[in-house]
Order: C-alpha cells, then structure tokens, then sequence
C-alpha cells in the first residue's frame, strides 16, 4: 500500500491516516509530525523550520525533500506507507515523483478529502482549544487556507492526470470517511 492524503488544514489527515497505516500495517508519514518533532528536539532543522510553521508558511522545498524522501524510501523497501502532507506543492511533487519512480517506490493512489472551507475553519478553532497547536490561531488558520488553495489545490488536477486521484467527500463522520476510504482503496484494487 502506497498511498498519500491530500486535504486542507483540517480535512482529516492525520485521523485518517493514522488508521490507514493501522489498518494496512504500514507508517503513516506526516511531514507536520516531523517537523513539529525536529522543533521540539531543537534540531539545527528545528530552529530553521520553526518561524515558518508558527507563520502558517511552506518549509523550504530542499530541506522538507530531504526530510521526507529517505523516511518514504525506506518504508517503501518495507511495504509502503501512507503519505500526509507531502508533497504539497507542484514543485515538491514533480521531484518526489521522479526519485520515488526510480526506486519502484511510487504512488498508487492519492485521496483527495474534500471538505468546505467553512467547515476547515470550524474544526480547526475546535481543535485549537483542546490540542494548542501553535499555528492553530484565527489569523494563521486563514495563511494556511490560502497557502493550499495557492500551493496545494492544483496538485489535484497534478494527480488526476496521472490517474492517481480519488475524491472523497470528508465532510462527514470520520468512521464514515475511513469506510469510505477503505471501499474506495479495495474497489481500485480489484480492478
Ligand atoms: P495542516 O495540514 O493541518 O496545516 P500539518 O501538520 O500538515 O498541518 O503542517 C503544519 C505546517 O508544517 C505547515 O503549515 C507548514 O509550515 C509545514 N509543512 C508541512 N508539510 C510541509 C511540506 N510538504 N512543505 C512545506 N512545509 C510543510
């Protein structure tokens, strides 16, 4: 299982992803979990990343690649993964495509979770007041949003192009989008 999860700030990522990895016995590999962690250890990429997510801002395109690419290579040699949150821009994902393709560790598929934006923003001041996360304030909410419809959204029409997308509607219960996601995952399997 080689897949990866696209969405919005709040789209239901993280649940879902830490599911599919359960469900399929694969790492769910979130580059907001690994950043987050390298700040947190005070890492010399920790200090160079901070100001970017406290802003809501993409991290520089070499550092999160070299990041990710060895965690995504390596879970590939082991069986997959489950992707969220890289690639996230045009850029990264031509890279990330190329040097995943050379090693036959490329994407399968890639869920789309299609929420309203209203309904982002609603979830993510909810998650606000229980998680503190420090890039969950109004005003960074609002930069994240505009940083995926700028960056992030055109990596659908990305992926639909290389038959890869599936959309899903993920404005509903997260148990209703996990079965929805898992039909979805063995009907494409089947074929
Ligand atoms: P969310 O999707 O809910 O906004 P994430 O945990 O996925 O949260 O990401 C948090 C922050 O980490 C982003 O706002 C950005 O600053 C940084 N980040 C995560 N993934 C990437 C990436 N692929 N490229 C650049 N920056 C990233």
């Amino acid at each position: 299982m080689r897949t990866m999860l696209l969405g919005g700030p709040g789209s239901g990522k993280g649940t879902q992803g830490q599911r599919l990895a359960r469900h399929y016995g694969v790492p769910h590999i979130a580059s907001g979990d690994l950043l987050r962690a390298e700040v947190r250890a005070g890492t010399d990429l920790g200090r160079q990343v901070a100001g970017c997510l406290d802003a809501g801002r993409l991290v520089p395109d070499e550092l999160i690649s070299d990041l990710m690419l060895p965690a995504v290579l390596s879970a590939a040699e082991a069986g997959g993964y489950i992707l969220d949150g890289f690639p996230r821009s045009v850029a990264q994902a031509v890279s990330a495509d190329a040097a995943l393709a050379e090693s036959g560790a490329g994407l399968q598929s890639v869920l789309f979770l299609a929420v309203a934006e209203q309904e982002l923003v609603r979830r993510l001041l909810e998650r606000a007041e229980s998680a503190g996360r420090s890039d969950d304030t109004a005003e960074v909410i609002a930069d994240r949003l505009r940083v995926f419809e700028a960056e992030t959204r055109p990596l659908i029409e990305h992926y639909r192009a290389q038959r890869l997308l599936i959309e899903m509607a993920a404005d509903q219960p997260a148990d209703r989008v996990t079965e929805a996601i898992l039909a979805a995952l063995e009907a494409r399997d089947g074929k």
